[in-house]
């Protein structure tokens, strides 16, 4: 029987008919894998697409099948060449990490063993717990305490924020509401607080004027006696102030929030301290800067994204709450369909009783074993060489009469502009975006923008593993050289 016979009497499967082939693409996918990385430093940063890429992506459904090594060849010509650029040393868009090579084969042995951890008894549920487990030991909380992996810091933080929200309402929030919560809840951040906590309180039906955001001192920092006196002002005015919400390292500056006084305002006030420490969180495993988030440990819940400083390949992101049994009370159902068995494939923990998703994917795997491979000090070392990095930024900004800082430098983010002598605001902004999307267009480097107290800034944010010291000499002569070439262009 040849095998074209073979395959229409055959019950069909997704599996390949000769596995051999397979074998041979995977290695050359692999090889192209590792081509592609070692040399992403010779790369521009970021490219725009040309119109036949554009168009390649707007091609119908698929109806009839194509070798796999077409499709293949398909994804290295439209797919690979056009990267938003994260990898790069010279990404320091937003904020980011820059993944690693054995964070990417932990994606793909993940997806090759395929385990749902929604939860059941199997290896890959162990994993899941112990990374959580090793996340709770970086942070200092006890092993006592609850956690789950999740897509994303939004996502923990929205984690974190719930479990306040039940453990605060007064009532049964399950059973019965927001309505019937008697006084209303209401939560308390700096005006630097990142705006996944817009949308929680959004989506925890607290409404997004129940977040009262209070003014930051000259460092960015929440201002305490600020918060202080509108708690006050919220009792006597009938709300229930309910939790406050920590950040450490701010997205604009990377400002870290005084979380020890937060703490015992917190205790004071009978608050929930919640920290979103999507940025800063793992800064506790940093030898020189651990400092910078002590009390971190005396939170109630914290919220941290692997996918940054741990650079794990996207997305992880984990949410850690201190009374585990609080955690369980706010997300536990056990529908009939998924009770637990004595014995067998499901008498393991059920991890879905720690968040919102049923189905969940085995994101434990990239974080173990890139954590194995270095070991947690490395890591630590990684976060302060960023650190070091933005601090020998802030000097030859500081060093250069042209540049300016725009925000004290606490962590691994830089904020400044260009000066443009007598020009207002609004032209200042303009041309800072100019050479902003000119570093973009030309694959030098990925910076993004801002404002910080009314001024608008450029802004690098440096957590990138790959970065050195002289791709940031060489970003600064570049935004001088592109700075004289507009100015030579524009007319006054
Ligand atoms: C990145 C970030 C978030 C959101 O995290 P995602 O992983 O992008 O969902 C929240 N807060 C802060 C301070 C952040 O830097």
């Amino acid at each position: 029987m040849d095998t074209f016979q073979e395959a229409t009497n055959a019950e069909e499967t997704l599996d390949p008919p000769d596995w051999a082939e397979v074998g041979a693409l995977s290695h050359r996918i692999l090889d192209d894998a590792i081509a592609y990385l070692k040399d992403v430093r010779d790369r521009p940063v970021w490219r725009g697409m040309p119109a036949e890429v554009r168009a390649f992506f707007g091609a119908p459904l698929p109806r009839s099948p194509a070798p796999a090594a077409d499709v293949y060849d398909d994804v290295a010509r439209n797919l690979m060449p056009y990267p938003m650029g994260n990898v790069h040393p010279r990404f320091w868009s937003w904020y980011m990490g820059s993944s690693n090579f054995t964070g990417a084969l932990g994606d793909f042995l993940a997806a090759i063993q395929g385990s749902n951890l929604g939860g059941g008894n199997h290896a890959a549920g162990l994993m899941d717990s112990q990374v959580v487990n090793w996340m709770k030991e970086m942070v200092g909380f006890p092993t006592s305490a609850s956690g789950t992996l999740v897509s994303g810091g939004s996502m923990a933080n929205i984690i974190g924020l719930t479990v306040a929200r039940n453990v605060k309402a007064g009532v049964d929030v399950r059973e019965r509401g927001v309505g019937a919560i008697p006084r209303p809840l209401r939560y308390y951040a700096s005006d630097q607080v990142h705006s996944c906590h817009r949308k929680a309180m959004e989506l925890l039906g607290l409404g997004n004027r129940a977040l009262r955001r209070i003014p930051t001192d000259a460092g960015l920092r929440i201002d305490i006696a600020a918060l202080k006196a509108a708690i006050a002002e919220d009792r006597a005015a009938g709300f229930k102030p309910a939790c406050v919400i920590g950040t450490a390292g701010t997205v604009n500056t990377g400002a870290v929030d005084d979380l020890q006084a937060l703490a015992s305002v917190a205790a004071e006030e009978d608050l929930w301290f919640h920290v979103d420490g999507c940025i800063g969180a793992l800064i506790a495993i940093a030898p020189e800067s651990r400092s910078l988030v002590a009390g971190i440990e005396r939170a109630d819940s914290i919220a941290l994204d692997p996918h940054k400083w741990l650079h794990a390949p996207f997305e992880a992101g984990c949410a850690l709450v201190r009374d585990a049994s609080a955690h369980r009370n706010t997300f536990a159902v056990t529908p009939e369909y998924l009770e637990s068995t004595p014995r067998g494939l499901a008498s393991g923990e059920w991890l879905h009783d720690y968040g919102l998703q049923t189905s969940r994917g085995f994101r434990a795997l990239k974080i173990w074993m890139a954590l194995k491979e270095h070991g947690v000090e490395k890591f630590g070392r990684l976060i302060d060489q960023n650190i070091a990095q933005a601090r020998h930024l802030t000097g030859l900004i500081e060093a250069e009469p042209a540049l300016e800082l725009m925000a004290p430098t606490t962590i691994n983010i830089v904020s400044f502009r260009h000066r443009l002598a007598g020009a207002s605001e609004e032209r200042l902004k303009a041309f800072n975006t100019e050479i902003m999307l000119r570093l973009q267009e030309e694959g030098i480097a990925a910076l993004s923008d801002t404002t910080v107290h009314g001024r608008h800034c450029l802004r690098v944010a440096i957590a990138n593993h790959r970065t050195r010291r002289d791709d940031l000499d060489l970003v600064v002569g570049e935004m001088l050289r592109l700075g004289r070439e507009i100015e030579a262009a524009t007319p006054a």
